[in-house]
């Protein structure tokens, strides 16, 4: 039987930053992650505080924008991969209204540091913007393919990560521990993001997976240096390669990627971008949001595992404060704010 602190279920964000929390503070752990339908893995991966449709900060955005910084960037040194992409992104405005709404909200004292008080032209012929654009002064872009990558080889030189699917049907919950196949823990983790809707422990019905979909588009004539947002997020990813999206289909949970969708997303290029472009690949993820978008963190009444989950459409941003939190949690029996505790569900 080999003995741990922790097994976590689930190595997206959650997963990750919560290990960071263990490795931190010298708590030994196994991981079980498929890596199948993980919402981390084809995210835009941009970490931006403001809520570019209306003008307003996200919720919490000074805390989580600052600790998200520190940590990513840690985690790139740490791992000596570059993960994190300091990139500006440049809001298209559609209308007059747009621009005096834009500089309005730039005056308040929540935005006025995330976004820029002037209203700027591009200069880059293929970018369609006759209201020209404002600019948020604060965000970056992570490359997730190669956190992913990277995180994933660091857990199997430690050893402690199983590239297998977790049966929940094999788990036995003891008085003061859990047992799992040869595995045996204090604590369990489930960070497994919308298939937690799977979990047998998971007994709430808050969690409403949204699923997003993307093109990757190649336009050798683009040549963007920012992230572009108009109806939708346009992301450089290198090698004229365009991420454009992502799509919310509402009560659509299937996994696989639809016609309407590449449809809508290349007629909001059309409109953002003039010059050519083919689109190369789409594929889909799972936003594991939650009916009022906040987290679901900690344990459900008296039961055991404890959850890290309900990221919703904004996981990467918030992960790195919550898994601090959630550590309080599970080892200073620090309570959970009523905001982001599951209980609220129950
Ligand atoms: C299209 C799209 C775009 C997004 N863009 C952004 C963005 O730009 N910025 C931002 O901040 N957020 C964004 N998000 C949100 C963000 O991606 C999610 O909130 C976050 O990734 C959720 O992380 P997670 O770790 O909870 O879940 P996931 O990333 O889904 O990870 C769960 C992991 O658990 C594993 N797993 C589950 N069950 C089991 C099991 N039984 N056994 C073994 N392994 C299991 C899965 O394989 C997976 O690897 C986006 C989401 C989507 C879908």
């Amino acid at each position: 039987m080999k003995e741990a602190d922790y097994i976590i279920v689930g190595l997206g964000i959650a997963g990750i930053t919560f290990c960071e929390q263990l490795e931190r503070y010298g708590h030994s752990f196994v991981v079980f992650d498929t890596a199948e339908g993980s919402a981390t893995a084809i995210a835009g991966g941009t970490i931006n505080p403001v809520m570019l449709k209306r003008f307003t900060p996200v919720w919490k955005a000074t805390e989580f924008f600052s600790e998200a910084l520190s940590f990513y960037q840690n985690l790139s040194n740490k791992l000596n991969v570059p993960m994190v992409d300091v990139m500006p992104i440049h809001r298209i405005l559609n209308n007059v209204l747009e621009q005096n709404n834009w500089l309005l909200a730039s005056d308040t004292k929540k935005l006025s540091p995330f976004i820029s008080s002037e209203i700027f032209t591009d200069e880059n012929p293929s970018v369609v913007m006759p209201f020209g654009y404002g600019s948020v002064l604060q965000s970056f872009k992570l490359n997730l393919e190669k956190m992913l990558k990277a995180y994933r080889r660091y857990l199997l030189k430690k050893n402690c990560l199983i590239s297998e699917k977790f049966d929940h049907t094999k788990l036995v919950v003891g008085k003061n521990e859990f047992q799992y196949e040869n595995f045996k823990a204090k604590q369990l983790v489930f960070a497994e993001g919308a298939a937690a809707m799977h979990n047998p422990y998971f007994s709430i019905d808050s969690l409403i997976p949204k699923k997003g979909e993307y093109i990757i588009f190649k336009a050798p004539q683009l040549r963007l240096k920012c992230i572009l947002k108009g109806a939708f997020f346009i992301i450089p990813m290198g090698n004229d390669l365009y991420k454009a999206g992502a799509t919310f289909a509402h009560g659509d949970t299937s996994y696989t990627v639809t016609r309407k969708g590449k449809d809508q997303l290349i007629a909001a290029v059309k409109k953002m971008i003039s010059c050519p472009f083919e689109v190369v690949d789409q594929f889909i993820g799972m936003r594991p949001t939650v009916k009022d978008r906040r987290p679901l963190l900690g344990r459900i009444s008296e039961s055991k595992p404890v959850f890290f989950n309900g990221l919703g459409t904004r996981g990467l941003l918030m992960a790195p404060l919550l898994a601090k939190q959630l550590y309080d949690y599970t080892e200073n029996s620090i309570p959970l704010s009523e905001e982001i505790d599951i209980n609220r569900y129950v």
